[in-house]
């Protein structure tokens, strides 16, 4: 039976007592908000057998019962809804309404795990003639191993879960040490509409993720993280052969073309690049702008990036929040830094306020700097936007495709024609036009070079969740 949660109910359900476990503090005031249960490796071997064992018939089910079941989950999400935001905005340090922010992420869940429901997933006939007949069917993996990051992670957690249980694998999953009590409420609400063993969550850090990679009844990682840790998860997983997706770090490049109009893609280009604070895997984090509208296109942002108001999630009136961490708050600090050491313009913020609670950097746009700049090269993953300058288009796609890393990229022109031609040059797995990081459960989504392997969504994203399996008569 699906029932409403309250806020109150979910710390009860998923805490640990207090005095166990790890502390969890609001990233915006550093309360405490509860403790989180840490899982052992003894923990992980119990729930790999469980989910082995649940998977044996959960794999017998039709799709049609299986996607029954995920709209199920999708229901209780929604009956909760309040109180899991709620959570994940103490937790993430997200707000909690306004924008595309806790309510939206929470709102997200409901929508992936029905879109997943929704596809119809038919035996391909591939041969049928006089030499035979021969059909390509998806089966089950096994049990799949999922590891999260702490940005998104209700939404990255369902991305991971509702495709495996769709295609007849179970779950467990390790969200971040960062924001596992959010993952952990969202599992206890999902499981009011799924069998027993089928899902799971187990917190934990960076030492419990390595033992799902080297567990022997895991069958496939499926990891959204850094760079640095898919690499290792790769060589891990090496020793059985697991499956893996990895969906890694990105530096999205944008580029404006010099037909844009300034105005009218201001308030695109900075959701693009300030979603969720700038700690988006797909967000904007460097922008190339035509010297012929340079200008414009800064002041625009400026006065766009001005009126958005940042501070404690819970409060009604709040756009953008905190870094998550003092570990991200740092990194953002120092590559504004090193803007300003190479001599790079501060158009707005880069001022933080030390005394300040909480891990807020101010909203902060750099012009005229280099490319090389560290804001530039490497991934900020937070509320500072560098704003290069080029004179020749060229060179623009160049410096957007000179890194060693692929996630997104956008191009902006009224002339849709012009800005594919763009798209179809820049080395990235998604292409957005006039827009940037609009992710769609129908639309594949993953990293091209360093940003990592496999895709996510659509049918594509279902069947990397099965093993290709061909019948021949
Ligand atoms: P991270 O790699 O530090 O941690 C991610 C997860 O991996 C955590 O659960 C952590 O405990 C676990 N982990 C750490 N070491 C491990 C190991 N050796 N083996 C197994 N698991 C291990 O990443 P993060 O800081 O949480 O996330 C930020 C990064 O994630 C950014 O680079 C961002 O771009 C990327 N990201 C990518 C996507 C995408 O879809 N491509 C989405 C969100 C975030």
């Amino acid at each position: 039976m699906t029932e409403t949660l309250t806020y109150a109910d979910l710390l009860a359900a998923v805490a640990a007592p207090e005095g166990a476990g790890a502390e969890i503090k609001d990233p915006a005031t550093g309360e405490l908000i509860g403790h989180a249960p840490q899982s052992t490796t003894a923990d992980l071997d119990a729930a790999v057998e469980r989910a082995r064992t649940a998977q044996r018939d959960w794999a017998k089910l039709p799709h049609a019962e299986r996607s029954a079941a995920l709209n199920r989950a999708a229901d209780a999400i929604e009956a909760s809804a309040e109180a899991l935001a709620e959570l994940l905005s103490r937790e993430q340090g997200k707000p909690v309404k306004n924008g595309p922010n806790a309510a939206f992420e929470v709102g997200g869940c409901v929508a992936w795990t029905r879109a997943t429901a929704a596809f119809e997933i038919e035996p391909e006939v591939l041969v049928d003639d006089e030499s035979g007949r021969a059909e390509l069917h998806w089966a089950p993996i096994g049990v799949v191993g999922g590891i999260g990051p702490w940005n998104w992670p209700m939404m990255i957690s369902v991305w991971q879960i509702a495709p495996a249980l769709r295609m007849g694998n179970t779950v467990v999953l390790k969200p971040s040490e960062y924001t596992p009590l959010s993952v952990l409420a969202l599992a206890h609400v999902m499981n009011q509409a799924l069998p027993e063993g089928v899902l799971q969550v187990l917190a934990g850090d960076g030492e419990l993720g390595r033992a799902f990679t080297a567990h022997g009844g895991i069958d496939k990682i499926t990891f959204t993280g850094s760079t640095a840790t898919g690499k290792a998860i790769m060589k891990g997983a090496a020793d059985d052969l697991k499956r893996i997706t990895l969906e890694l770090g990105g530096n999205d490049a944008g580029i404006v073309l010099d037909d844009a109009d300034p105005k009218a893609i201001a308030e695109g280009l900075f959701w693009g690049a300030f979603i969720n604070t700038g700690q988006t895997c797909a967000a904007l984090k460097r922008l190339y702008v035509s010297d012929a509208l340079y200008d414009a296109v800064c002041e625009e942002l400026v006065a766009v990036a001005r009126a958005m108001p940042m501070g404690n999630g819970l409060e009604e009136q709040n756009v953008l929040g905190p870094l998550q961490n003092k570990a991200q708050y740092d990194i953002v600090a120092r590559l504004v830094q090193a803007a300003k050491d190479g001599g790079a313009r501060v158009l707005l913020g880069g001022d933080p306020d030390g005394s300040a609670p909480g891990y807020f950097y101010p909203t902060t746009l750099v012009a005229d700097i280099d490319n090389d700049n560290p804001l530039v090269a490497e991934e900020q993953f937070g509320p500072a936007l560098p704003i290069v300058r080029y004179t020749d288009l060229e060179q623009a796609i160049a410096w957007a495709n000179g890194l060693e890393v692929g996630l997104g990229a956008s191009v902006w022109s009224p002339d849709v024609e012009r800005a594919k031609e763009v798209a179809l040059r820049l080395e990235a797995g998604s292409v957005w036009i006039n827009k940037h990081g609009a992710i769609d459960p129908r639309v594949p989504f993953g990293g091209v070079k360093q940003s990592g392997m496999g895709r996510e969504f659509g049918e594509l994203g279902l069947k990397e969740m099965a093993e290709a399996k061909s019948i021949s008569v």
